[in-house]
C-alpha cells in the first residue's frame, strides 16, 4: 500500500489513456490502474486492438491466447476499467484494450449488434437518429457494452433487470480458441456463466442488444420521509405509464437517510419531432458544482438536498429524451482533485428490507471517516439467468459515491466500513456489487453469491490453464 501513497498526487495527474488510467512504465515495471487510482498491478503489456469484430479480430485474440498460455501468463479484456479492484487487470499479464465502435442497427428487429468494445456514446450516437434507444445501460456513457454484459449492469428504465436480460447473442472466443455463439437459447450454460463473469469465461467479440424507442419524457418529483420510499417506488414501478424511476436520500450526518425523493419520468402526449441526444447541459454542470462543494461541508450537503427537491423540480423539470438523460459522461462529476478518489459502493436489498437497510447504513456510514457524497436508488428486476446473479428477487440498487482520501489511513477506514455495512446487508439478504474496491472478505462474498463456487469450478473445466484472469478471480475466485 505504502507504493501507491507515495505518489499519490503524480499519478493522479498522469494522462488519462482512452478512459483506461494507464501508468508505467514504474522502475523498468509496467503497470496499470483502473478508475480507483488505487489498483495499480503490474503487467506484461498492454495491447489496444482496432479490428472489426472479423476474421482478423478473433485471430488477433486466438494469438494472444497461444502466446500467454505458452508462456503462463493470464489475459484480460477491459473496456473504460471504471470497474475499480482490478477487475480488467490480469497480474503480470497481457491486458487488451479493445478500440472500435461499431454498430449496427436493425430498425424493424429494434435491436443492434455492437463490437464488444464499442461505448455507450456510440451506441446512443448510432441509435438516436433512427429514433431506438439503449435498453438498459448504466447511469453514465463512457462504458463498454460487452463490459456492461460482463458485470451485469444495470440502469434505470422500469420495470427492467440488469443489462444482460436485453442480449439475444454475442460470440466469443473460448480460452482454448474456440468462437462460440451463446444466446438465451444456444449455448445457454455459457451465455449465463459469462453474464456477470466479469471476463473470465470467453473474450466476447460482439452482441446483439435489444433497443427500445427513444421517447420524449417529463419528469415528477415527490418528497418524503426515508421509510416511505420503498412503498412509493414499488408503485411506480408497476406503473405502466412510468418509464424511468430513481430515488435519492439526504446525505448530510445529522439527519442522514431521513428524508427520500423519488423522480419518475413518464412519456408526454407529443412524441413527434424528438431533438437530437444532447450531452450534459449547464444544470448537470451547476449540479456538479454544488456537488463537489459537499466536500466536508454539511451546510453545503443541506443545500444541495433543498436544491434537489425544492429547485431542481422548478428549474430542472422540464421535457426531454429518454437518450439525453442517459448520455451523460462520467467526467461531468470529476473531482479533479489529486490528493482524492471518488469510490463507489453498490447495495442490493428487497422492498420489504429497506427500513433494514436504512437502520444499517445510518449506523455504520456517518460513523466512519468518510466523506459520503451521495446515493441514488434504482429497481433492479429478478436475474434467474446470471449464474453470478445479484437480484434473487427484485431488488432496490442503491449506488453510493464516496469521496476517499488517498492514504493508508482512508484506506484502512474504508475496508473496515465496507466489511461492516456488507454484514448487516447480508443478513438482511441483500448483496453487494462485485465491480468496486475488493474490501469484502471471501466469506462474505461466498455468502452473497451463493453460486460462486458452481462458477469457480466450470470456470476451471472450461479454461484449466486459467489463461483469462484478473484480480477478480487471483483476489477471491480462485479461492473457493
Ligand atoms: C461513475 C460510475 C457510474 C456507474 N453507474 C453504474 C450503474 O448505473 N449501474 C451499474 O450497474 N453499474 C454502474 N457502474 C459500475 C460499472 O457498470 C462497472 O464498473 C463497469 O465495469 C464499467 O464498464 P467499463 O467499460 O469500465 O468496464 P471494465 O472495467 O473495463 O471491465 C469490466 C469487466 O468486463 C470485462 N470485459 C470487458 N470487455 C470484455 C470483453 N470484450 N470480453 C470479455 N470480458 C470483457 C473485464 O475483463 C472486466 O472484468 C458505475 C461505475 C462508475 C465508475
Amino acid at each position: 500500500m505504502a507504493g501507491w501513497m507515495a505518489s499519490d498526487t503524480l499519478r493522479a495527474k498522469l494522462p488519462v489513456y482512452d478512459g483506461t488510467m494507464w501508468i508505467g512504465p514504474r522502475g523498468g515495471k509496467k503497470v496499470l490502474n483502473d478508475a480507483s487510482l488505487l489498483s495499480e498491478t503490474p503487467i506484461h503489456k498492454h495491447i489496444v486492438l482496432k479490428q472489426n469484430p472479423e476474421a482478423g479480430l478473433i485471430a488477433a485474440i486466438r494469438k494472444e491466447l497461444v502466446e500467454a498460455r505458452s508462456e503462463g501468463r493470464p489475459i484480460n479484456v477491459g473496456a473504460a476499467r471504471h470497474s475499480m479492484g482490478g477487475q480488467a487487470i490480469p497480474r503480470d499479464g497481457t491486458a487488451i484494450t479493445f478500440d472500435n465502435g461499431t454498430v449496427q442497427v436493425d430498425k424493424q428487429a429494434q435491436s443492434y449488434r455492437a463490437h464488444a468494445g464499442a461505448r455507450w456514446s456510440q451506441v446512443i450516437a448510432t441509435l438516436d437518429p433512427v429514433g431506438l434507444s439503449p435498453m438498459v445501460m448504466q447511469s453514465n456513457n463512457d462504458f463498454g457494452v460487452a463490459a456492461t454484459f460482463c458485470v451485469n449492469a444495470h440502469g434505470w428504465p422500469v420495470p427492467k433487470g440488469p443489462m444482460g436480460a436485453t442480449v439475444k447473442s454475442l460470440r466469443m472466443v473460448l480460452p482454448d480458441g474456440d468462437l462460440v455463439t451463446c444466446s438465451p437459447s444456444q449455448n445457454v450454460e455459457l451465455f449465463n456463466l459469462a453474464m456477470g463473469g466479469y471476463g473470465l469465461i470467453g473474450v466476447i467479440v460482439d452482441m446483439e442488444v435489444e433497443a427500445a424507442k427513444n421517447t420524449r419524457l417529463v419528469p415528477q418529483f415527490e418528497v418524503f420521509p426515508a421509510e416511505q420510499f420503498a412503498g412509493a417506488f414499488r408503485a411506480a414501478v408497476q406503473d405502466p405509464a412510468v418509464s424511468m424511476a430513481y430515488g435519492r436520500l439526504n446525505v448530510a450526518r445529522k439527519t442522514f437517510f431521513t428524508e427520500a425523493l423519488l423522480v419518475t419520468y413518464r412519456e408526454t402526449a407529443d412524441q413527434t419531432d424528438l431533438p437530437a441526444a444532447a450531452g450534459s447541459g449547464w444544470m448537470a454542470h451547476a449540479a456538479s458544482r454544488i456537488y463537489r462543494g459537499q466536500l466536508g461541508n454539511e451546510e453545503m450537503k443541506r443545500f444541495r438536498w433543498w436544491n434537489e427537491t425544492a429547485v431542481g423540480p422548478t428549474l430542472g423539470g422540464g421535457e426531454t429524451t429518454r437518450n439525453s438523460l442517459i448520455n451523460e459522461p462520467v467526467v461531468t462529476l470529476d473531482d479533479r482533485n489529486p490528493s482524492r478518489v471518488d469510490i463507489l459502493h453498490e447495495y442490493f436489498v428487497g422492498f420489504d428490507q429497506f427500513d433494514g437497510f436504512l437502520a444499517a447504513c445510518r449506523e455504520v456510514i456517518p460513523a466512519s471517516y468518510q466523506e459520503f457524497l451521495n446515493v441514488t436508488l434504482r429497481y433492479v428486476a429478478q436475474d434467474d439467468q446470471s449464474v453470478l446473479s445479484y437480484a434473487k428477487v427484485p431488488r432496490i440498487a442503491a449506488v453510493m459515491s464516496f469521496s476517499q482520501e488517498m492514504s493508508a489511513r482512508a484506506e484502512a477506514d474504508m475496508a473496515r466500513m465496507t466489511q461492516a455495512l456488507i454484514d448487516r446487508i447480508v443478513a438482511i439478504g441483500g448483496a453487494y456489487y462485485l465491480p468496486y474496491r475488493p474490501h469484502a472478505r471471501l466469506d462474505q462474498l461466498a455468502q452473497t453469491y451463493e453460486n460462486a463456487s458452481t462458477f469457480s469450478k466450470m470456470k476451471r473445466e472450461l479454461d484449466p490453464q486459467l489463461v483469462l484472469r484478473n484480480n477478480l478471480w487471483d483476489n477471491y475466485l480462485e479461492r473457493l
